[in-house]
């Protein structure tokens, strides 16, 4: 198979259009067959349920080139468990997870030019998305969908190596108690991107989102997860039934517990304990790991010991372990990596 001719190097985040994706369709209680298809656009009436009560659940994951050459994907399973959650919280259909991984597979065969070869720092992102598509004007689910999955070649995350970043603490909440903070749902991007302007407008790379409901533990921000390194080398990620289950961060307490021997403490984080970290990070598949250098918290700035210059050792460690066995470099734990070609 021929690569098409595209500087994987310099790639950003970005879309570029492949000529295939998958797409299938679901009325009358049914999906249909799904299938292969060359048109990027859908055609909605204007007053299709996602359109006016924003109906869709959306998921991210990536096509890799491992070091011996096979394309592969890392844990679609969950990719296809969460969506079906994220769909059962909107009234919305269940896409049957064993053909959400043939939809995968279908996709990133199709689009095998476009997925980076290895060493190039590139991977094909996959996006799995699912919305209401028939009229509805009173407030109700609608009764037809349809599930897509495209696919878009993007550069590696941090071009010249990760810097720490700079957060800030929000004075907007991302998700309500008991609402819809756990499911990965276009809404709750929606009311984040004011909240994201303000703080670049305000000179900081991302926000910390508290809890709502007492404003004094850690969350995530608005679209990955948090990890912590202790001075005794744990690792600690907040727990709070309105965080988002990110993969990335399930694999990362996995890895530091089974590769790296670490202690791992999944729990409430209070954000009186910031101080206390030695390294700090967020995780999420776009770019593996963040590390945070800084958080400012209404003028008051907490530094975190590991710097503003480069990640922290350890979160350099979980990094390049989770990051080998993605692309085959360390043996993987049963089941995380789906050989696709
Ligand atoms: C997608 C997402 C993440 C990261 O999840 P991964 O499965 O690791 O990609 C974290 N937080 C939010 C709010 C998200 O939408």
């Amino acid at each position: 198979m021929e690569k098409k001719n595209l500087d994987w190097a310099n790639l950003g985040f970005g879309y570029i259009q492949t000529e295939k994706r998958y797409v299938s369709n679901y009325k009358n209680g049914a999906w249909d067959d799904g299938a292969i298809t060359e048109d990027a656009n859908i055609v909605l009436n204007e007053c299709a349920g996602v359109f006016q009560y924003a109906q869709t659940v959306f998921e991210g994951l990536k096509a890799y080139t491992t070091e011996d050459g096979h394309i592969v994907c890392f844990r679609p399973d969950l990719n296809a468990s969460r969506l079906a959650d994220s769909a059962r919280r909107l009234e919305m259909p269940v896409f049957p997870e064993d053909r959400f991984i043939d939809a995968i597979q279908q996709v990133v065969e199709a689009n095998a030019a476009y997925v980076p070869p290895y060493g190039s720092g590139a991977t094909l992102y996959l996006r799995p998305y699912m919305m209401g598509t028939n009229p509805v004007i009173g407030v109700k689910p609608a009764d037809e969908y349809q599930f897509r999955v495209f696919a878009t070649p993007v550069g590696p995350y941090f071009k010249g190596g990760a810097k720490p970043i700079t957060i800030c603490v929000s004075d907007f909440d991302r998700a309500a108690p008991h609402g819809t903070g756990h499911i990965k749902a276009g809404l709750n991007y929606a009311m984040s991107l004011h909240a994201i302007m303000t703080a670049h407008r305000n000179g900081f790379d991302e926000n910390m989102y508290l809890d709502p409901a007492t404003r004094t533990k850690i969350e995530e921000t608005g679209g990955a997860n948090f990890i912590f390194i202790t001075k005794d080398n744990k690792l600690v990620t907040p727990k709070s039934d309105s965080i988002l289950p990110s993969i990335t961060r399930r694999s990362i307490m996995y890895v530091a517990e089974h590769y790296l021997g670490m202690t791992v403490e999944h729990r409430e984080v209070e954000f009186s304990e910031l101080k206390d970290f030695a390294e700090a990070g967020l995780c999420g598949t776009a770019a593996v790991i963040s590390p945070v250098g800084k958080i400012v918290n209404h003028g008051e700035e907490i530094l975190i010991p590991s710097g503003m210059e480069e990640m922290g050792p350890t979160t350099k460690k979980l990094y390049d372990t989770l990051t080998g066995i993605q692309m085959g470099r360390i043996e993987a734990p049963e089941g995380w990596i789906k050989k696709i070609l």
